[in-house]
């Protein structure tokens, strides 16, 4: 599928695993974070070979290495915010804890800490969506120089 959407000419793509989030109808058919682990680490194996260097993704490969299960991150649920016509929607667009009227008061009124897979929240343990893990993966991609070069070359 990643050859075919290049061969479409796109200018990147983007792509997050998903889990039994709470509003799914059918929970039963989603993978585990180990699965998922293994589901991609197959999928994206081939960004280390020349057809996969083809392949552009508009996300960082930090966020690529986690999904294939040789990072560990915690979430970063704020990095994300989602804001819709009820308002910004605590903690994540996953969750449904409420609604902030501004920002500010999201930021303010949300106790982030019973969010993310350490917080021991079972609504959190198989979640390794974009929302909540890129940031973490982007914060860690601009924490030093090394890092930083990592982040500009391909997979490897
Ligand atoms: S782990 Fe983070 S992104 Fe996932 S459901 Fe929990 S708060 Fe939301």
């Amino acid at each position: 599928m990643f050859d075919k959407v290049m061969e479409l000419g796109v200018d990147g793509m983007t792509i997050s695993p998903g889990y039994s989030y709470a509003w799914a109808p059918d929970q039963s058919h989603f993978l585990k974070r180990e699965q998922t682990n293994a589901l991609f680490k197959e999928v994206l194996g081939p960004l280390r070979t020349e057809r996969g260097k083809k392949w552009q993704f508009n996300q960082s490969v930090f966020f690529l290495k986690f999904l294939m299960g040789e990072i560990d991150y915690e979430c970063t649920p704020w990095g994300n915010p989602n804001y819709n016509i009820f308002g910004w929607q605590k903690p994540c667009y996953l969750l449904n804890d409420g609604y902030a009227k501004t920002f500010k008061e999201l930021i303010d009124t949300t106790n982030w800490d019973n969010y993310g897979r350490k917080s021991g929240n079972p609504r959190c343990q198989d979640c390794m969506v974009h929302c909540g893990y890129e940031p973490s993966a982007v914060i860690d991609a601009t924490r030093n120089l090394k890092n930083m070069l990592v982040s500009i070359r391909p997979l490897s």
